[in-house]
């Protein structure tokens, strides 16, 4: 089609990478989220809110790393941090000062991690979390939502992809990959009280913890409504199991966090994505009660990893951190209001079903009559009309994930997202021709 012609005169040498990488590379990437079609742009450099491409082009970036960054590319304090560090060496291995610093500043905004562990990545924090929860409570399954995305271990990678469960229903996991161990995870729909309850009528006794989203990340950013995080601490509470609140995605919402927007106290947290200033970093924590598990020179639970809570990560974590206070909040929530309105005014003006969710600096474009609140909604939208749309965005200087969601970072300018309108507006008119 005509978006995927103009991509294809753009950006040549993205064409032509690609074709190498898949050469030696199974499908030219090493993570699953950056193949997408006709082939991805490679990139060479960012600065700020922008991504420059192999062939240099620029793109404004709404993906920042999968939400990972909040202060776009390259952000001034945070490089000068980590050079910095660098130069006192990285990875010194053996433990430094900085981890209690950046702890505490954790525990400040998410109080009710009384102590706390780092991780490398989202993954690993959410793992240690369930193990924490199983540890306590001598259980071992989790009961988790269809379309929730907790990282790539056997356990969560469950039900993401699945065909959607019938309402008030609940079911074992889905494996979303070849090769998962055979693994007890219970799944029910998200914001679904009745199959919630179902699961803990008949699996109460063997759940240990619920692992929930405030918003499924990669599911059309369907929000919890009010009160289902806490209908599911008192679910959870009831039948002597943990809740788990995973904002690895969600702490770009709010200094302490969705949890706090929701006023749910989970027993344990999981924290990543932008608290490593764009390092590899990770947290995991909660009652002091749970995390006392890893104390001690023999502890009961094990954590092992070479490269966790290296200082470099730190440094550039914290600097990051630190320049992400309730003023910066307030700037991306309004500059995500104004987004989300001007998004769903480009799609109006087209007469094209769409729903546009999201909250704070977090946007999710679905091409389907809404209201989205469950998975089985979302999934019914129009994903080849929103393939054209993205290519057309992107051929137009606009790197947008390919699930149709958006995210903000700070140094994006009101006159950024006018252009990223304009461009979808078009996008949308070449989509639809
Ligand atoms: N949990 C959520 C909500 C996520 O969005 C992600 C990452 O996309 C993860 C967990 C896994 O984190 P990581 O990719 O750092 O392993």
């Amino acid at each position: 089609d005509a978006a995927t012609r103009a991509l294809n005169k753009r950006t040549p040498r993205s064409e032509g990478s690609y074709a190498r990488a898949t050469g030696r590379i199974p499908a030219g990437v090493s993570r699953q989220t950056l193949a997408y079609p006709p082939y991805p742009v490679f990139a060479e450099r960012g600065a700020g809110q922008y991504l420059w491409d192999v062939d240099g082009n620029r793109y404004l970036d709404l993906v920042n790393n999968y939400t990972s960054l909040i202060h776009g590319h390259a952000h001034g304090p945070t490089v000068e941090a980590t050079i910095a560090e660098l130069r006192r060496g990285g990875a010194l291995g053996a433990p430094c000062a900085s981890e209690r610093e950046f702890a505490d500043l954790l525990t400040e905004r998410f109080p009710v991690m009384e102590r706390l562990r780092f991780a490398l990545s989202g993954t690993e924090a959410v793992a240690f979390a369930a193990r924490a929860a199983r540890a306590f409570t001598g259980r071992r399954r989790l009961l988790k939502f269809e379309g929730g995305f907790h990282g790539s271990s056997d356990e969560v990678q469950q039900s993401i992809g699945a065909e959607p469960l019938s309402p008030g229903t609940f079911g074992l996991g889905v494996p979303n990959s070849a090769g998962l161990l055979p693994v007890p995870t219970l799944v029910a729909g998200y914001n679904d009280r009745a199959g919630v309850r179902r699961a803990f009528a008949e699996h109460g006794s063997e759940i240990a913890a619920v692992v929930v989203e405030p918003f499924l990340g990669n599911a059309g950013l369907i929000t919890a409504e009010p009160g289902f995080l806490a209908f599911l601490a008192e679910q959870a509470h009831r039948h002597g199991a943990l809740l788990i609140v995973d904002e690895i995605q969600s702490m770009r919402l709010d200094t302490g966090g969705a949890q706090r927007l929701h006023g749910v106290v989970p027993d344990l947290v999981a924290l990543g994505k932008i608290m490593g200033g764009g390092m590899p970093l990770a947290a995991f924590g909660g009652r002091e009660e749970i995390m006392r598990a890893f104390d001690g020179f023999a502890p009961a639970i094990a954590q092992t990893g070479t490269f966790t809570a290296f200082n470099v990560g730190l440094a550039a974590g914290l600097a990051t951190m630190r320049h992400f206070g309730a003023e910066e909040v307030r700037a991306l929530d309004r500059a995500g209001a104004r987004v989300r309105d001007g998004i769903a005014k480009v799609f109006a003006g087209y007469g094209l079903p769409v729903t546009v969710n999201g909250t704070g600096s977090m946007f999710n474009i679905s091409l389907v009559e809404g209201p989205v609140r469950d998975y089985r909604t979302w999934r019914a939208a129009d994903a080849r009309t929103w393939n054209r749309v993205r290519t057309g965005l992107l051929a137009r200087g606009v790197h947008i994930n390919a699930r149709g969601t958006g995210c903000l970072s700070t140094p994006m300018t009101d006159t950024d997202l006018d252009d990223f309108l304009t461009a979808l507006h078009l996008a949308v008119g070449d989509a639809t021709k």
